[in-house]
């Protein structure tokens, strides 16, 4: 594991150097915790790992949190400085740095961004995901089999939310049930449960809520969480009762943009031709303008990071790499489908990480 996070940060700081920075700055995230194993939570107390492109890198914390970072961190040669309350940590992190161009969490609080430029003066800041957006990109094969885990769990739930019907219950009552079902699958955390019913499919992300489900609705249930630190998202669209000609028609337009974006996946391809490889196949179909998002995003630990699957971005894939690949069609005021496995890059192709059928499916 040690030797894990050496080779992790000696490649965030070859990344920095190419990008021209002086290094990187996290505060407490998911990047922190994957170059150091440290995850405190987001404090008003100042917390950065100084990951200098030249020189040794450097965790500031507060002193009361020295020890747990120690432990934290364990054997891998990371010098863990500690600032007393007496003390003001910006003007210790401005020391460390030095100066000059650095990238910083995106998610960092606006209050330590500001406290630094306040103490460096000089300091050039800007966002790590736009400088360095590949920094977690490409998993190893323990990440990947940590997300393929996660990924069989969302599967394993979907199977058996089908058999528990949905006519004349809610949106948050099946909701309720995916939420358990992916605990009972091995989630330690439940990230979202959209059920979007009838109508409300056609608003992506749609938030559950009282609608009644009825015979005749397309469902969209779009669901994870984290299993083992690495995140699953799972959607698929099913129907209750038998669809009619149009539905069904709509829902194999979709699963074939899938299969087409899933298919163009390899080593080398640019994101924007596997974003391509599904919209042309929607946009053939006459529903160029009813596919209102990119095909997919990174998922790691986090469910949403880089690569972005979108138009315009030019990223070759990498062996490694993660994503989802979920096409949609929305209806507005009728109904929505999407269906959306997370996918892995081999060496020549692609695996899904997920499982869970994708043959149209009528439930009670
Ligand atoms: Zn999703
Ligand atoms: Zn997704």
């Amino acid at each position: 594991m040690t030797d894990r996070l050496l080779e992790r940060r000696r490649r965030a700081r070859s990344l920095a150097a190419a990008a021209g920075l002086d290094g990187l700055l996290l505060t407490p995230g998911a990047s922190l915790a994957y170059l150091t194993r440290h995850a405190p939570p987001p404090l008003e107390r100042l917390t950065a790992l100084v990951l200098r492109t030249a020189g040794d890198p450097v965790l500031l914390v507060p002193e009361l949190e020295r020890l747990g970072a120690r432990d934290a961190v364990g054997q891998s040669e990371l010098e863990i400085v500690g600032w007393r309350d007496s003390e003001d940590p910006y003007a210790r992190l401005s020391d460390l740095t030095g100066g000059g161009r650095w990238a910083i969490s995106d998610d960092a609080w606006a209050a330590h961004v500001l406290g630094l430029q306040r103490a460096a003066g000089s300091i050039e800041l800007e966002p790590i995901g736009s400088a360095v957006p590949l920094l977690r990109a490409v998993k190893d094969d323990e990440e990947i089999r940590l997300l393929r885990g996660a990924a069989q769990g969302a599967d394993a739930s979907f199977v058996d939310i089908v058999p528990l019907g949905f006519a004349g219950r809610t949106e948050l009552d099946v909701a309720a049930d995916l939420d358990r079902l992916l605990r009972e699958h091995g989630h330690q955390r439940v990230d979202f449960t959209i059920v979007g019913s009838g109508p409300n499919g056609a608003s992506a992300h749609h938030n559950p809520g009282d609608r009644v489900i009825e015979r005749g609705d397309a469902v969209v249930l779009d669901f994870g969480g984290a299993a083992g630190g690495y995140c699953s998202d799972l959607t698929r669209t099913v129907f209750v009762g038998e669809p009619t000609s149009e539905a069904r028609e709509v829902y194999e337009v979709v699963r074939a943009a899938q299969q087409a974006a899933f298919e163009a996946v390899r080593p080398g391809v640019a994101c924007q031709d596997v974003d391509r490889a599904a919209r042309s196949v929607i946009e053939e179909a006459g529903f160029g303008e009813r596919f209102v998002h990119r095909t997919g995003h990174g998922i790691g630990l986090e469910v949403h990071e880089p690569p972005s699957i979108v138009g315009g971005n030019p990223t070759p894939l990498e062996e490694g790499m993660t994503f989802s690949d979920e096409p949609g069609i929305y209806l507005e005021g009728r109904f929505g489908v999407r269906i959306e496995d997370q996918v892995a890059v081999t060496s020549t192709g692609a695996e899904r990480l997920n499982r869970a059928p994708r043959e149209l499916t009528v439930v009670e």
